[in-house]
């Protein structure tokens, strides 16, 4: 079963063999996560990702799925790209967010990747609640057939951090 670690800090810091990004259907990069990411990691990551959308997502990468490229200077060796959903009150999308963690996870099996770290993926710009994104995270991840042995969620804030030990 994948051990399950929680730590505040910033995630293009993790000495992981995978960080997780929290982009955008484009894949041209964006604020948050995905702002430090291509910050921090150098154009290598921004020129895959463009080759990714010229071979295989013209329409961009679809909400829910993931997909890796390298990952720059960060120290991980890999970046999985994932796009969470938008929250919508009143219409229930928790499938898609669920699917971004489970497909990351995939991802990272493909690569063989036994560390992977995540952000809370849709909880910023996106505007999930904390709390209910915290619960999906855990519960996914747990819940995951994977050969990954280590998740590291790695939380910005206090507030974030809180919400997600809940479910240690
Ligand atoms: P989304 O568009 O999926 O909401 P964001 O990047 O806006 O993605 O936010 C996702 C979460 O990541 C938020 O909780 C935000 O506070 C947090 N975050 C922002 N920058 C970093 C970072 N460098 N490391 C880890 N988490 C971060």
């Amino acid at each position: 079963m994948v051990q399950v670690e929680f730590v505040q800090g910033d995630i293009t810091e993790q000495q992981v063999d995978a960080v997780v990004n929290a982009a955008n259907s484009s894949l041209l990069g964006g604020g948050g996560v995905d702002g430090a990411i291509h910050r921090k990691g150098g154009p290598e990551i921004l020129n895959a990702c463009r080759d990714l959308r010229a071979s295989h997502y013209g329409s961009g990468l679809p909400t829910g799925q993931a997909v890796a490229t390298t990952a720059g200077r960060l120290p991980a060796r890999w970046v999985i790209h994932t796009v969470g959903p938008v929250w919508r009150a009143g219409e229930d999308r928790s499938g898609l967010l669920a699917s971004c963690y489970r497909e990351s996870l995939r991802v990272a099996d493909e690569l063989g990747a036994a560390t992977v770290a995540f952000p809370a993926v849709s909880t910023g710009i996106y505007g999930w609640p904390m709390d209910d994104g915290a619960r999906i995270a855990v519960g996914t991840v747990r819940a995951a057939d994977t050969a990954v042995r280590e998740v590291r969620f790695v939380l910005f804030d206090a507030a974030a951090y809180e919400a997600f030990v809940v479910y240690m």
